[in-house]
């Protein structure tokens, strides 16, 4: 397993999106996450909201807290908490996680388990090779830091929505895999599985967190097998289609959204994702792309092979006003905005400037 460099990463993540309020427009709405909701990361930290990229900014490791409350009770939380209580949002990216549009608020507590980014795919918006952790020394520290979260989970009698996992494909990790095997938890406890939807019939019905399950984010980012196969590198479409199968025969349908994350290689399919989504009696979201650094961002002078081959962010960035294809995408998506099934993410709709559907 890759050795990483955990300040690094927090601080190329918190200089990626802006942050802070802005004096002129100050943001006058609320949010409740650093008190309620935990992410626990990569590295094993815990941040204290639902995405590391919303709030880079560590309050522990996971195996420093003996019971889950703790991680909210603490000098580092606290500072947090004051902070975004007195709207200051310091370390928040204001523009991504909604707080300029809207309240953020968690009526239970909120279980973001993201130790892994293992994936049995290779998209070229997320990575430039596979990851599959299966042993080391740091794997061997995650799997301690794995089985002690799900023993606090085990132990947690408070209310609690967990969500699974949004850093790789947790059905395919072997780090997430004995969180899997472990879980007993409680009838307080529900659960949102994210995953590209590969494994779920094979390997999701012998788990104890299936009957929990509430919610299905499965990303697919496509609508028919050929686009597929470009943006879900890795990706069998049979066997997708297989798991949805699945999901509607077991009368789980009203449980799905298929997302969908608008780039230059998909935006064209989108006609072909809204018939899936009926078909199965699904919803649906469409987001924008995010830059996550896997393309470089802008074109080089001498561009690596993996580059010549897969092109830049700018490339696929169809969102961005200044693409050649900015005009099309913005009227293909539009043609679907009454669409009952579909949810758009904010940013896409304003990167769009769309203002009312
Ligand atoms: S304001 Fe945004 S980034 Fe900050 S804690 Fe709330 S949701 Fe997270
Ligand atoms: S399926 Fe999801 S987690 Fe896996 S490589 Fe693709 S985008 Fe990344």
């Amino acid at each position: 397993m890759q050795q990483t460099d955990e300040k690094t990463s927090y601080e190329y993540t918190l200089n990626t999106w802006p942050r802070g309020r802005d004096e002129k427009q100050p943001i006058t709405n609320s949010c409740n996450r650093p008190f309620k909701t935990v992410e626990i990361d990569m590295y094993t930290n815990c941040n204290l909201c639902t995405c590391t990229g919303w709030l880079p900014r560590p309050v522990g490791k996971i195996t420093d807290f003996s019971c889950l409350e703790d991680i909210w009770d603490n000098p580092r939380a606290h500072e947090i908490q004051k902070d975004v209580t007195d709207k200051k949002f310091t370390w928040c990216a204001v523009e991504h996680c909604g707080i300029k549009q809207h309240d953020n608020y968690e009526p239970i507590y909120q279980i973001v388990f993201a130790i892994d980014d293992s994936c049995n795919l290779q998209c070229p918006s997320c990575r430039r090779e596979k990851k599959m952790h299966t042993e080391g020394p740091l794997y061997e520290e995650k799997l301690r830091a794995v089985q002690h979260t799900v023993d606090l989970i085990n132990k947690f009698d408070k209310p609690a929505h967990i969500l699974f996992n949004c850093s790789g494909d947790p059905l395919a990790s072997h780090l997430s895999r004995p969180f899997l095997q472990s879980y007993v938890g409680n009838d307080k406890q529900t659960f949102t599985l994210f995953t590209n939807g590969m494994l779920i019939k094979k390997l999701l019905p012998s788990t104890g967190i299936f009957p929990r399950i509430t919610k299905y984010w499965i990303s697919i980012d496509a609508g028919s097998p050929d686009v597929y196969k470009q943006v879900r590198v890795g990706g069998d479409w049979d066997t997708l289609m297989g798991s949805l199968d699945f999901l509607k025969e077991q009368g789980l349908s009203k449980l799905v959204t298929l997302q969908f994350v608008v780039q230059k290689n998909n935006f064209r399919d989108i006609p072909n994702f809204i018939k899936l989504l009926e078909k199965y009696d699904f919803r649906g979201l469409m987001s924008n792309l995010d830059d996550w650094g896997t393309w470089n961002r802008e074109p080089v002078e001498t561009p690596d092979a993996w580059t010549i081959k897969n092109g830049t962010y700018r490339d696929h960035n169809v969102l961005d006003s200044r693409h050649d294809l900015y005009a099309e995408c913005k009227t293909v998506v539009e043609s679907v905005l009454g669409n009952k099934r579909l949810s758009f993410h904010p940013r896409l709709t304003h990167l769009l400037g769309i203002k009312k559907f």
